[in-house]
């Protein structure tokens, strides 16, 4: 049994791992802005499951997060860093805000995260996992940013594994296209559009936490690093 921290636990790939690792027993703690879509997780696992209203890009409710975890669960095992945006669309034709909105979650946040729990992760000699994507691997026209966020979270998988090595267990899960909320985020008409199609009969979003759960799942000796997956098809 491990004590896990999940952000964006509310939809999607967030919420599928909550419930793949609460059905092996598991305590899981689900951060999120959206308290009450993670009411189903709470009514459905009671006590081992912990809902946080947190959004990751302000500091101080991390911080909170933290030292309400630490109180109820004295030691934290596992962070998985899952929250994240893509608003997809040609660089001249979306709005500067959102390409900064896409930095201060996908990146900034999970930083912050990182930073807010690593003495208990090295106190614990846990674990971090942080949910990259393909783009972290290639770039896309009409996804620039987006992919640039992903080879930022790549980039800092990659470091933390040789900074931490021995100390606290490193993984970087990259999915291709899964079915989530994730295409409704863009804003962008035409690309929205495009991205309807493009996301059905792909990934599910428990294709991706199978692969986490396996991650956790590996004996004290074994670290898993690096993790594509890619729809067959
Ligand atoms: P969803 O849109 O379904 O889920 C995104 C989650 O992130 C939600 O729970 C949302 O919760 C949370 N979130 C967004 N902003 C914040 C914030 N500021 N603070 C805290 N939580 C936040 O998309 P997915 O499940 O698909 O995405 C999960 C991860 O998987 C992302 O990092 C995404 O980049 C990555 N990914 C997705 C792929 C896909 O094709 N779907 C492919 C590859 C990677 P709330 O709004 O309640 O705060």
């Amino acid at each position: 049994m491990k004590n896990v921290i999940v952000t964006g636990a509310s939809s999607g790939i967030g919420e599928a791992i909550c419930r793949i690792l609460l059905e092996k027993g598991n305590r899981v703690a689900g951060l999120a802005r959206r308290t009450e879509k993670m009411s189903g997780l709470k009514s459905d696992y009671a006590s081992n499951f912990i809902a946080i209203s947190c959004d990751v890009t302000q500091a101080e409710q991390v911080l909170a997060a933290k030292n309400q975890l630490l109180d109820q669960w004295k030691q934290i095992d596992v962070l998985i860093n899952n929250a994240g945006v893509g608003y997809l669309g040609k660089m001249e034709e979306t709005p500067l805000a959102e390409w900064h909105k896409m930095f201060d979650v996908n990146v900034n946040g999970l930083m912050t995260c990182i930073h807010t729990f690593q003495e208990q992760l090295f106190n614990s000699r846990g674990q971090i996992i942080n949910i990259d994507s393909v783009a972290g691997h290639e770039v896309y026209p009409e996804a620039v940013v987006y992919c640039a966020t992903k080879h930022a979270v790549r980039a800092l998988s990659v470091g933390m594994e040789k900074e931490f090595k021995g100390r606290i267990k490193t993984t970087n899960i990259s999915p291709g296209a899964v079915e989530t909320e994730f295409h409704t985020h863009t804003t962008h008409l035409e690309k929205a559009e495009q991205m309807e199609k493009q996301f059905s009969n792909v990934l599910k979003a428990d294709d991706v936490a199978r692969a986490v759960e396996f991650a956790i799942d590996q004996p004290g000796h074994v670290a898993i690093n690096e993790l594509t997956i890619r729809p067959f098809k």
